[in-house]
């Protein structure tokens, strides 16, 4: 955290719901008055000449911006300890002080909520930094649908999936949403009012996201959540989203092929941190000690893996082929909704009156968000390989690979597989668009 900014001369009218709320925002999201140093020493000293506009829409609506939160360098990691600033340390109870994991990218925000630091905070989540945090940290985290919410001013680690996201300690964070009104309400109309009963939400359970690295905790978390869903009135169906198990890898090709490119630009010519070893050469046309010394290891690897991704020899067996399984994996969201994909629908479909179109029997799917509750810091920085983190993305990737929007509530179970109460993120994902519905199930949920 960093310094306490005033209430901005901008902030307008006092009506609203965000008027005085305290927001801390993610490192990656550009402000003006403050650095936006992406917890990278390649950007230490940056300040933006131009202010995200969520940041701008939060302040217009009368929010206090209390500072930047700490996070995975570039947005790249699941526990917050790549970071040029040192790691993020999740909250934990008085009686258990051993530092756990806070989940990454956005941990640093997941902790501001968690700890009471502010009101809501702003993360973005790419395949699950929003998401991951959220669940390890006992708050409401929100993946709004791809384009939901304005990128501008966020720097971009791989656009196609990049989302700004929320936490907050409820369900209802105040949306500062950029998408126009008029669009807004369009979704809303072929959507939500289109087919779903609030007495009765139709959820379905995926089979594939059952996978034997659940912990015990969190597999009754799930079924707990599922039996008192049921106990409510509401129908619970066993669903299928056959290419889960490929969505990991596809993540991991398409996420660093887009770093890759996307983080070209950090050369140190224009701005950013420039070695003096690059400064003295006598061709002045090197940047390689720059970019060794002002990335880290981890942004460095995913690099590589994206240069490869993409170079002549592999684009056809990782690149494209990831690109296909992307496809599918949306077709199997599709395959399941209630609800048609407002995208994919034919221009005069867009404007006729709602109706049920999708080919699926659910308005809502349930699952966990993490394999486990956070684990401990020192077991996270004792795992052998940097890919071992890879596997904890497995539950919130396929989302981000789809562009629906998803929200990870914390439930606890104490007793049981749950000794020690720990909360569990449990995930609501829907159509795209279908973020009426999305909430209506948070809010079951809480
Ligand atoms: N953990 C994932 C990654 O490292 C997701 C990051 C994110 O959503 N920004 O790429």
């Amino acid at each position: 955290m960093v310094l306490v900014q005033k209430k901005s001369e901008h902030s307008s009218s006092s009506s609203s719901s965000i008027d005085g709320r305290i927001i801390a925002v993610k490192d990656n999201i550009c402000t003006t008055d403050l650095p936006t140093t992406c917890a990278s020493e390649m950007l230490r000293d940056y300040v933006s000449p131009y202010e995200a506009t969520v940041v701008q829409n939060l302040k217009r609506a009368g929010a206090i911006i209390m500072g930047k939160t700490n996070m995975d360098e570039f947005g790249m990691g699941s526990h917050s300890i790549y970071s040029a600033f040192g790691a993020v340390v999740g909250p934990s109870p008085p009686e258990d002080p051993q530092p756990r994991s806070a989940g990454g990218s956005s941990g640093g925000s997941a902790v501001a909520v968690a700890m009471g630091m502010c009101d809501a905070a702003l993360g973005t989540d790419t395949g699950g930094s929003v998401r991951l945090p959220a669940s390890y940290c006992g708050v409401v985290g929100f993946k709004p649908s791809y384009g939901m919410l304005s990128r501008l001013g966020v720097v971009a680690y791989a656009n196609s999936l990049d989302t700004v996201g929320i936490l907050g300690k409820d369900h209802d964070p105040r949306d500062p949403t950029s998408l126009s009104p008029e669009t807004r309400k369009r979704l809303r109309e072929n959507l939500s009012k289109s087919s779903y009963n609030k007495a009765s939400l139709r959820i379905g359970i995926p089979t594939e996201y059952n996978v034997t690295e659940l912990t015990p905790a969190v597999r009754e978390a799930w079924e707990t959540t599922a039996q008192t869903l049921l106990s409510l009135g509401h129908r619970i169906t066993p669903i299928s989203l056959p290419h889960t198990p490929h969505s990991l890898s596809s993540y991991y090709v398409l996420a660093p092929a887009e770093a890759s490119s996307n983080l070209a630009k950090y050369d140190g010519v224009r701005y950013g941190h420039r070695s003096a070893a690059d400064r003295s050469s006598p061709d002045n046309i090197l940047f390689a000690p720059t970019r060794h010394d002002g990335f880290g290891a981890e942004v460095r690897r995913r690099i590589l893996m994206g240069a490869y991704a993409l170079s002549s020899e592999a684009k056809e067996n990782y690149f494209i082929q990831a690109q296909r399984v992307r496809a599918l994996v949306q077709s199997d969201f599709d395959a399941a909704f209630v609800q048609p994909n407002w995208l994919k629908m034919r221009h005069k479909d867009k404007r006729a009156p709602p109706r049920d179109g999708g080919q699926g029997r659910v308005d809502v799917i349930l699952a966990p968000c993490a394999l486990s509750a956070a684990p401990l810091l020192s077991d996270v920085r004792a795992q052998r390989s940097p890919l071992d983190a890879y596997v904890n993305d497995v539950l919130t990737v396929p989302a981000s690979l789809a562009g629906v929007p998803a929200v990870s509530v914390p439930v606890w179970v104490e007793g049981g597989r749950n000794p020690e109460g720990r909360p569990i993120g449990m995930q609501v994902m829907t159509q795209f668009g279908d973020e009426g519905v999305l909430w209506e199930a948070a809010k079951i949920l809480e």
